[in-house]
């Protein structure tokens, strides 16, 4: 049978390109975004080129998210962003919980939290990122590392909230380092998550989330990775800044 959730990429750019370059990055990936028709594509732009990007897909079924935000809807947060700014300019999409923004900026489960319940209220889908680090793999406690995680970042969301969500599992090690988890290492971690998703909201729900894998994510591995039950999609760096790079992903999951 079928999966019945759409395959989802999204690239996160993190802090790279200028405006001039993100708009033609998005441009490109807008003309050739029926190559990958099935799946449903999302930008993520530094919030500076939000606006350009959007601009640049309008006339095309690419989706554009945030890279972060705060979790409050205004008020004395100099340098912040809100969720409802986002919604403003025509974001669908706002990545939480990104290993960068939890090991650089020290964003806890709690963070995450109260940044997803945000988001959910301000009505934007918030892809909430979940993974372990090399240690904690090579000590056995992926499967904890994880569940925890998921718990911690989605407690006292309702069961239709957790519907609305995408959840990216991204281990630490696997993020810029080249080194891709094999098929099976992710399939087994996505497997876990969706069990989890079904103890919070209900297994139906459970099965109706898109899970994305990300780490390492290039044009020759991405076959095998979409080919995998429970892996819904990519969430990509570093190969999200070519048009080329980026596009071959999508064709494996939406080709
Ligand atoms: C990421 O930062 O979300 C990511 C998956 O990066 P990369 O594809 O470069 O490993």
């Amino acid at each position: 049978m079928s999966s019945p959730r759409r395959k989802i990429v999204a690239g996160n750019w993190k802090m790279n390109l200028d405006r001039s370059q993100a708009r033609s990055l998005a441009a490109a990936v807008a003309a050739r975004s029926s190559e990958a028709a099935a799946a449903e594509l999302v930008l993520c732009p530094p919030a500076l080129y939000l606006d350009p990007v959007l601009e640049a897909v309008a006339h095309s079924p690419v989706s554009v998210g945030g890279q972060n935000m705060h979790d409050k809807a205004s008020g004395a947060f100099t340098g912040e962003i809100a969720p409802p700014m986002l919604i403003d300019l025509g974001c669908r999409y706002v990545i939480l919980g990104h290993s960068e923004r939890r090991t650089l900026f020290g964003e806890t489960d709690t963070v995450v939290n109260a940044k997803a319940r945000a988001a959910l209220a301000a009505g934007l889908t918030p892809i909430v990122c979940v993974g372990e680090t090399l240690q904690e793999r090579e000590a056995g406690r992926t499967g904890d590392v994880v569940t925890a995680q998921v718990r911690g970042s989605l407690a006292g969301l309702s069961a239709a909230e957790i519907g609305r969500l995408v959840i990216a599992y991204e281990p630490v090690w696997a993020i810029g380092t080249g080194k891709v988890a094999t098929p099976e290492q992710a399939q087994e971690v996505h497997a876990l998550i969706r069990r989890v998703l079904g103890t919070l909201a209900s297994p139906e729900v459970a099965a109706k989330v898109r899970i994305q894998y990300g780490g390492s994510v290039k044009p020759d591995n991405a076959a095998e990775l979409a080919a995998q039950p429970d892996i819904d999609g990519a969430l990509v760096g570093g190969a999200s800044l070519k048009a080329d790079d980026f596009l071959g992903i999508a064709r494996a999951f939406g080709g």
